[in-house]
């Protein structure tokens, strides 16, 4: 198990969801701790940030391969530290190598432009932030992590970042193998410990220049007014309470064949979970009747299993809320479930919302609760898709390309797709509408968010 290298705020025992035993205990870092570490990344900065384009390239390349040589070791981390089944974790650790492989091309191509001036020359360039400060939940914990320090590093910037409590095996593996690539010391610190000492000091510390929070909506809006008594730059990733969007004329087969995985992967703990099923109201009972066999054969056991498709949640507390959530709602099927380990299991569950009011259609449940219910027709659909506070992610069954695109265009959310469920690439853009966020991370421009342009004029007057 990684060592925590900081203490000073005490001890997390971290349990494994399968079956809610000890696997160990994680040091945190008190509020002295968290400051020496913000400064240590602060001294590392002028260095950092000076290095030549080709080698920080470099350094992040060779970052890349130590997580590769070692996708095996983290990805049984996150098996029993996170109850990841042992294929989802295996493609979060090679996330993590890929998200950095794709931004250490951008040290050599993060491009001012020349504009066109009279008397002179007009240039910009893409300054450094600083200390970026990543604060990452329990869900994702690797690629959450990467999808923060891997374009901070490119741009420049040094980074501490703090894993969620229940959850920071993975992430103290990443520092050490950070360190291990030859990134220099203070470069990418990772600071175990509570929200409310090291998450809160990103917040409030001065030398901390950006915030890249990905958590809930409720502790984002705190962060967000935190951030603003210093004007401080922030990334918010947020709730989302994704519409699954089924019209009549689609392929029912595999729209309903797909509807388990898009909402219950890691136990439905993820922002984009597609956790609101909308099928026109003409096929209605045609897909319930379809979606049935399909939960029913969702494969829920050992997370190691390399057959499993869900396992644990990710704690007691985690799957007595959800089962709080479900208490009064009206089932129409459960899948199965794992008993007698002392775990924290539940099994999938559909339920039929009595109307848009009802907390299981309004409220995120982060579980494996999939709500279904009708709409009549393409306007209907986007307003139901539209009728919550959040704006994730999203998908639409079509076979008709006009009417894919028109419902994408109406949908306010910042991550849609048509007849498949894919949200996240490195590649591409990711990001809510309304309370799900604020900023952009991946794609192509996520080091922009980790700048700040500089607009140089140079007088040719003699
Ligand atoms: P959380 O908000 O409780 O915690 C997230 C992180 O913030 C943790 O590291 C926590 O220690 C830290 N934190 C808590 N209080 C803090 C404070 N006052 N100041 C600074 N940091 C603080 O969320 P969680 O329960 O770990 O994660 C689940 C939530 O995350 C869900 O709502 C989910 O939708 C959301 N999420 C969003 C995305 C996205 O990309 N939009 C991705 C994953 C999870």
């Amino acid at each position: 198990m990684p060592l925590s290298p900081f203490d000073g705020g005490g001890t997390f025992t971290v349990l494994n969801p399968s079956n809610g035993q000890a696997i160990g205990s994680v040091a945190l870092a008190d509020l002295a701790a968290t400051d020496a570490a913000i400064e240590r990344a602060h001294a590392a900065f002028p260095a950092w940030r000076a290095i030549a384009p080709g080698e920080r390239a470099r350094l992040l390349r060779s970052f890349a391969a130590a997580v590769d040589a070692h996708i095996d070791e983290l990805a049984a981390l996150e098996v029993i530290g996170s109850g990841h089944t042992i294929g989802n974790a295996r493609w979060e650790a090679g996330n993590v190598r890929d998200v950095l492989n794709y931004y250490s091309a951008a040290p050599e191509r993060h491009f001012g432009r020349q504009i066109p001036v009279a008397g002179g020359v007009d240039i910009t360039f893409h300054e450094p932030l600083g200390v970026v400060g990543i604060i990452v939940p329990w869900n994702f914990p690797m690629p959450i992590a990467g999808w923060g320090f891997g374009p901070a590093l490119a741009a420049g910037n040094t980074v501490v970042l703090k894993p969620a409590e229940l959850t920071p095996l993975t992430a103290l593996r990443l520092g050490e193998l950070a360190r291990d690539a030859g990134i220099p010391e203070g470069v990418f610190t990772v600071i175990p410990g509570k929200g409310s000492v090291v998450g809160e000091r990103f917040v409030t510390h001065p030398l901390v220049r950006k915030v890249c929070f990905t958590g809930s909506t409720d502790v984002g809006k705190g962060i967000m007014r935190g951030c603003a008594d210093q004007v401080k730059k922030l990334t918010l990733e947020l709730g989302g309470k994704n519409a699954n969007v089924v019209f009549e004329d689609a392929d029912l087969e595999k729209a309903a064949a797909s509807a388990p995985g898009a909402g219950l992967d890691n136990a439905g703990q993820d922002c984009c979970a597609r956790s609101r099923i909308l099928v026109q109201a003409s096929v209605y009972d045609r897909f319930l009747e379809l979606l049935q066999p399909a939960v029913e054969a969702f494969r829920v056991t050992d997370p190691s299993s390399p057959d499993a498709e869900m396992g644990p949640l990710i704690s007691a507390k985690q799957r007595d809320s959800v089962l709080a959530g479900i208490a009064d709602a009206d089932v129409a099927y459960r899948g199965q479930t794992v008993e007698d380990t002392g775990g924290f299991w539940m099994p999938p569950t559909v339920v039929m919302p009595r109307s848009a009011a009802d907390p299981v259609w309004s409220q995120e449940l982060f579980g494996p609760v999939l709500a279904v219910m009708p709409f009549t027709d393409e306007a209907d659909a986007i307003a139901k898709a539209n009728d919550t506070e959040y704006g994730l992610s999203g998908s639409i069954f079509t076979r008709d390309l006009g009417r894919a695109l028109r419902v994408a265009r109406g949908v306010e959310s910042g991550n849609l797709s048509v007849n498949s469920h894919s949200s996240v690439r490195y590649w591409t853009p990711f990001g809510g509408f309304k309370q799900s966020g604020l900023g952009r991370e991946l794609g192509p421009d996520a080091p922009d968010s980790f700048s700040e342009v500089k607009n140089v004029f140079i007088s040719t007057d003699d």
